[in-house]
């Protein structure tokens, strides 16, 4: 193989930035290119060397003390990272160019756009890196363009949004910063900016591919050139193979690998719900009692992802009385769980990551976004891709456990849990064929890494 070149990899320190973009280091990897993953974190050490000999992980500091609580204010954390990141920068290119190996470009994440100016500050090209979809960079750029404006008190849930090459959208379809503009004025700020610098970035990627957003892509290519790598799910799952390479993103969590693996291995095919919320979302106290009834009523087997900070949430004695019906871990390895013949559906809170990597496995789908894209996600997943429900909320946002139960019921028996099996089964193999060789995505990495030869 010919030598490429070498590239500086940043991915904003959350485990949905984190996943894709070092998964996608490795198909960088795999065509020859020599990558260094920057990774801010709590605990900044030496770089080393991954199983991947051509990927060097240098994990740097968040810009806190030990001790420091970092997520306090928003603000002050995204500066203490830009600052960190900034300061270790300049030693890091020099260090690549006196080893012989500079770096060619920064491949950052899109919620950090000021790494654009850096890179060009250095003379590397910058690529920006999209986690999430464009159905929803796509409606944060009519925000940053004035087209489209965040209303100051909550909209009413029959608003209607319209968007150019989009479905209708509801007030509650909408990303939650932008049904009312004061609940989390910093995060919509941030998720707006990330499409301030776009017409001047070199080079556009998006985890996505385009069968996806087949519609929105013709919107979007009349205006950048774009790349879409998606999904950046590792090819081993996508033909329902177990991983052999455990180590197949950069977990902030541990994983209960063996404990998951040995439950469901004793489950019937189809009969599992598995349930994950993720890596960020907290559900109030009241959601998670709810929940919690609902997969105890729902009569089915259930693996529950809670994570460790959630669990005084779950019921007294629940565990007992759930007993062999369901399994709570505090992190699953997710991947092969949807990867699992025994999983039936997937009740998630619909991150991207999550969409896709339930989509790109064929598993059928329960919608419960929380905030952020999800409810977004969540109707695209329904009503454009149908590969599930999104379950039925309440005006302040509760779900009830008889749509908890329903929803299951809907999703893994009856005419339309087939459709919806059917259909996720059409979205497996357009997934497959978009990052097989000669597929879409497969093209696309393709033409980024020529750009380093
Ligand atoms: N994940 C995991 N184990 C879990 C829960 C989640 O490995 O128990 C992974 C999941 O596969 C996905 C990521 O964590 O890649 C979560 O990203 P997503 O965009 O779905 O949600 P976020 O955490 O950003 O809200």
């Amino acid at each position: 193989m010919r030598e490429g070149s070498h590239l500086i990899v940043l991915p904003f320190p959350g485990q949905g930035h984190i996943t894709p973009m070092s998964q996608f280091c490795k198909r960088l990897a795999s065509k020859g290119l020599k990558l260094t993953l920057v990774l801010v974190s709590d605990k900044p050490s030496p770089p080393y060397k991954t199983e991947h000999d051509s990927i060097t992980v240098f994990p740097i500091s968040n810009g806190f003390q030990e001790g420091e609580e970092p997520l306090q204010d928003l603000d002050d954390y995204m500066e203490r990272v830009e600052t960190s990141i900034k300061n270790t920068l300049p030693k890091l290119i020099e260090d690549m160019k006196q080893s012989g190996n500079p770096p060619r470009a920064i491949v950052y994440d899109s919620t950090m756009p000021w790494l654009l100016d850096v890179a060009h500050s250095y003379g590397l090209r910058g690529a920006v890196f999209f986690t999430q979809p464009w159905l929803v960079s796509a409606i944060y750029y009519h925000v940053f363009k004035g087209s489209f404006s965040v209303p100051s008190t909550k909209y009413a849930h029959s608003t209607l949004a319209s968007f150019p090459s989009f479905p209708m959208l509801n007030a509650n379809d909408l990303p939650s910063f932008l049904s009312e503009s004061s609940s989390y004025p910093n995060i919509l700020r941030i998720v707006v900016d990330q499409l301030s610098n776009i017409d001047r970035v070199d080079i556009l990627l998006c985890n996505t591919f385009d069968r996806l957003e087949e519609k929105l892509l013709k919107w979007v290519q009349s205006l950048w050139p774009v790349l879409n790598i998606g999904p950046t799910v590792p090819s081993m799952y996508l033909d329902k193979r177990l991983s052999e390479d455990k180590n197949y993103g950069f977990s902030l969590f541990n994983a209960k690998v063996a404990e998951c693996m040995e439950w469901l291995n004793s489950k019937q095919p189809n009969s599992v719900v598995y349930v994950s919320f993720g890596s960020l979302v907290i559900l109030k106290e009241d959601q998670m009692l709810e929940l919690a009834a609902g997969l105890k009523q729902s009569g089915r087997f259930f693996l529950w992802v809670v994570r460790e900070t959630e669990t005084d949430k779950i019921p007294r004695n629940y565990v007992e009385e759930i007993g062999e019906k369901g399994l709570i871990v505090s992190w699953s390895p997710q991947l092969d769980v949807l990867a699992h013949k025994s999983i039936g559906c997937f009740l998630t809170h619909c991150g991207w990551n999550s969409m896709l990597e339930g989509l790109s496995l064929g598993v059928p789908m329960i919608g419960m976004p929380h905030w952020t894209d999800q409810p977004t996600n969540a109707k695209f997943m329904e009503d454009v891709w149908k590969v599930g429900v999104r379950v039925k909320a309440e005006d302040d946002g509760f779900v009830r456990r008889e749509e908890i139960v329903r929803s299951v019921g809907e999703v893994m028996e009856g005419e339309k849990g087939k459709e919806i099996r059917k259909n996720a089964e059409k979205w497996k193999v357009l997934a497959q064929e978009a990052v097989s060789e000669g597929g879409s995505s497969d093209k696309s990495i393709n033409e980024f890494v020529s750009v380093f030869y």
